[in-house]
């Protein structure tokens, strides 16, 4: 039996009103996740992903009429026709998220503790008693050494890693069913990334939830998630399963990502590669591809004509790129570059 969508994000469109002009940061988004699944979405800065989640959980206000289309179904209820009021029943409850920084999310004048019973008082009849046995619980299932002396604590008072542990905390203490996860380990250092990364693995299977990871990194992503939308100025560019992203990419610039990943077999004097140039001005986007400009393959259909999606013999694996399209390989053949990108 087919795995149920738990969420079902169609053809979101997000755009900011700025004095230069409408900022078109996402762009006719669809995506969606499945019960018990972890998906991550993976882009540079600026590309729409967090926009996106932002979005669909209400963080992004709907007051400023920035939603301009698009539906994002939970459990069969659209989210964005929620009110703000509406949507708190949601946040922190059903829908809980991880922050990049714990630093600048956390309240610097209340303790630890008092921040990670909150959303369990908020959307529980519970005692401060009951609350205070729950956060206690939750952090003992995350491993903080000494839960009790440490719930006492400021934020400023503990190191980087237990301060992302607290958020962890705090977003599952009501047993979430999505728990969305935006560069989750970018403010710390490798260590103790790769310690947050198994522990978020960990808890996945103990507390039954499902998993949006929002990262830039194609290494966190390796290690966690089981299917990849791959976004690039507002759009998902290529989507497939972990494997099939890593292995038969078939957009170039999920090659630029895969590109500039570090990799034990390289030799050391190799610089790493990085994608040259910078994404476009999503103000008036480009007429045709939007990575034209930085696309080593770009030619000149790709200028003026956006590429349509193109689904591949894969399961679910699509990209939208013209270099796929049957025209382009009958009068050039098929350019692939298996296992990521050769950065010349
Ligand atoms: Fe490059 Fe053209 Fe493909 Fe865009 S459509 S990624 S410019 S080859």
């Amino acid at each position: 039996m087919e795995d149920k969508k738990i969420l079902e994000v169609k053809d979101l469109v997000v755009s900011f009103d700025t004095f230069q002009g409408a900022v078109q940061a996402v762009r006719g988004v669809s995506w969606y996740l499945k019960e018990k699944e972890t998906v991550a979405i993976v882009g540079e800065s600026g590309c729409g992903k967090t926009v996106s989640i932002q979005t669909v959980i209400g963080l992004n206000p709907r007051k400023n009429g920035s939603v301009k289309g698009g539906q994002a179904l939970f459990e069969g209820k659209n989210l964005l026709d929620l009110t703000e009021k509406e949507m708190r029943d949601y946040q922190g409850n059903e829908l809980s998220i991880i922050f990049q920084d714990p630093f600048t999310f956390l309240n610097p004048t209340m303790t630890v503790g008092q921040q990670i019973m909150e959303p369990y008082l908020q959307h529980n009849k519970v005692s401060k008693q009951e609350a205070r046995e729950k956060a206690l619980e939750i952090l003992k299932m995350i491993s903080l050494p000494n839960p009790e002396e440490n719930m006492k604590r400021y934020p400023h008072q503990l190191s980087g890693g237990m301060r992302q542990r607290i958020m962890i905390a705090m977003a599952l203490i009501c047993n979430p069913k999505i728990l969305f996860a935006d560069e989750p380990t970018t403010a710390l250092d490798v260590t103790i990334q790769a310690q947050i990364m198994e522990l978020m693995n960990s808890l996945k299977d103990k507390i039954n939830t499902s998993i949006v990871l929002i990262t830039h990194d194609m290494g966190v992503v390796a290690n966690m998630a089981e299917r990849i939308y791959v976004m690039y100025a507002g759009e998902i560019v290529e989507h497939g399963d972990v494997d099939t992203i890593f292995n038969h990419p078939r957009h170039p610039y999920t090659w630029g990502l895969l590109g500039s990943v570090p990799r034990l077999d390289k030799k050391i004097q190799e610089d790493l590669y990085s994608i040259p140039g910078t994404p476009p001005d999503l103000i008036s986007p480009p007429a045709g591809c939007a990575f034209a400009a930085r696309c080593k393959y770009a030619c000149k259909i790709c200028k003026t004509q956006k590429p349509p999606r193109i689904d591949f013999e894969e399961k679910e694996h699509y990209a939208n790129c013209w270099l796929n399209h049957p025209e382009y390989i009958r009068r050039n053949g098929v350019v692939r570059r298996e296992g990521g990108y050769d950065g010349e």
